[in-house]
């Protein structure tokens, strides 16, 4: 099937300059995964007031907090859950479903400004946690379309290649993880793009529905006794002595235990917290549903995608429709997603020149929380859990994080972490907001330009 011939199947020009019309008439800025799964506020919400007490209070109702929920109310804890929107208004239904084990610090760079032992805790406890989603959908029976699909890593150049083919085969040798180095000439087995200078397939990563997954996550902890307070927005946290005071907008919850599981939305008032996160904007859009045979022609093995630049596309299939998902720009300042669709859809098209003419059915932006050292984090601040900053990567580690809190407080089970290192650092004066992610971003393409020139 040929770009053209799917052009004229929608009944356009194929001459029609595809930024004049690149939006489908059922466009609408809001996640795909919210047609199978949209975040109520009524569907979850407890009947009843505010409690003026609570076992436990967790501060936002995505994956992390309601991991940490299930297992705690599951272990005999009553457990209030907050959240400022709708339940799973957060990036939990919002993210692109990549199940991996992926760091922006590698192996090497681990074993070298670190410390070898160190570096192989680090990817054993993302390969847990990568494993760990595996077994909990599968354990819990929820039905979000989870799947070891693979990961193409194509490489931006054939300096980015090498040093990939290198970081890989070290971590084979470190970590066991297995890995299949694909040519420029058998790129497009795997990914009809010639933008490519080959790449690896990475065989065991994954993917998932987050919208269903996110569901599924709510359903059980609803089973298991947990009350969900939507919009609900915690303004402060008062830990003086063995309890806390959770302050609301709806009124104060005296609490045995908080965790704050706010990530990419962490508020400035949540101070501690936003001072050692730079919330960035990631976009993704959906295309309509693509004539029979294009996405096995571009995606052939229907894996995820992804590049070797620091700032990354990322393209997959849906895994319940015709559909191909595609992101990027992330850190842009747009602060819609409908304005960024021009360049984006250029730069997808440019990548997958078959996409050429299929339109956008959806697009939306949402939070991530990056870290100043790079690195997620888990710990205990002022006697308050807290679990973040994953950096683009938080389905399989904050489901993780959320079961090693509970374990923590529930005192049973391993609530041990390579990521609670004591220090979560900040820079003076930043308070949470401003221009360090576009600018970090702007750095990011700056390196990958750079790295791309290199022979
Ligand atoms: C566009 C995009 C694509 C992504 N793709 C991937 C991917 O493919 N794979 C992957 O692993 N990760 C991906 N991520 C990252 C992943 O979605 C996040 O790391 C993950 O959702 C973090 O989960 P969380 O529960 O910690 O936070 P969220 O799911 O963001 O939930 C935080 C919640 O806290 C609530 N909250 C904030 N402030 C308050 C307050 N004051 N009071 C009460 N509640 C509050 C918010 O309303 C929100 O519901 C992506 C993220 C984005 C935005």
């Amino acid at each position: 099937m040929s770009s053209i011939s799917f052009l004229t199947a929608q009944g356009h020009s194929p001459e029609r300059p595809a930024s004049m019309d690149i939006f489908a008439p059922d466009y609408r800025e809001e996640p795909y995964w919210w047609m199978a799964a949209p975040p109520s506020a009524a569907d979850a919400a407890d009947p009843n007031p505010l409690p003026s007490k609570a076992e436990v209070v967790i501060v936002g109702g995505g994956i992390t907090g309601l991991s940490a929920a299930i297992h705690l109310a599951r272990g005999g804890a009553e457990v209030v859950v907050a959240d400022a929107g709708a339940i799973g208004g957060g990036a939990a239904r919002m993210n692109a479903g990549f199940l991996g084990r992926t760091l922006k610090r590698s192996v090497g760079w681990l074993e070298q400004h670190v410390g070898p032992d160190y570096a192989v805790r680090v990817y054993r406890e993302l390969d847990e946690a990568l494993k760990g989603v595996e077994s909990f959908v599968e354990a819990e029976g929820i039905a979000c379309y989870r799947r070891s699909c693979g990961r193409l890593i194509s490489a931006n150049s054939e300096p980015h290649l090498r040093d990939l083919v290198e970081d890989m085969d070290h971590m084979k040798r470190r970590l066991g993880f297995d890995y299949e180095v694909i040519s420029k000439a058998d790129q497009q087995s795997e990914l009809a793009s010639d933008r490519y200078f080959g790449g690896v397939v990475v065989p065991d990563l994954g993917s998932i529905h987050p919208g269903l997954y996110h569901a599924g996550l709510v359903a059980r902890a609803k089973g298991a006794g947990v009350r969900f307070f939507p919009s609900t927005t915690v303004v402060g946290i008062d830990a003086d002595g063995r309890r806390k005071t959770v302050r609301t907008d709806k009124g104060a919850i005296s609490a045995g235990q908080v965790i704050v599981a706010t990530n990419g939305y962490t508020p400035r008032n949540l101070k501690w917290f936003a001072r050692r996160l730079v919330p960035f904007r990631g976009f993704v859009m959906a295309t309509e549903v693509l004539p029979a045979g294009l996405i096995d022609k571009v995606l052939p093995r229907r894996r995820t995608y992804l590049d070797t630049k620091m700032n990354i596309d990322f393209i997959r299939p849906a895994p319940d429709s015709e559909r191909i998902l595609f992101g990027g720009m992330t850190g842009r300042l747009n602060t819609t997603s409908t304005s960024l669709m021009p360049a984006l859809y250029r730069r997808m098209v440019e990548i997958m020149p078959d996409l050429q003419g299929a339109r956008i059915s959806r697009s939306w932006t949402g939070y991530c929380a990056g870290t100043f050292d790079f690195m997620p984090h888990i710990g205990t601040q002022d006697g308050i859990h807290y679990a973040m900053g994953y950096n683009f990567a938080g389905v399989p580690l904050g489901t993780l994080f959320g079961r090693k809190l509970a374990a923590r407080i529930l005192g049973r089970g391993d609530g041990t972490s390579a990521f609670d290192v004591g220090k979560f650092p900040t820079l003076p004066f930043f308070n949470g907001t401003g221009l360090v992610a576009p600018l970090a971003m702007r750095y990011f393409d700056h390196h990958d330009r750079r790295l791309a020139k290199r022979t």
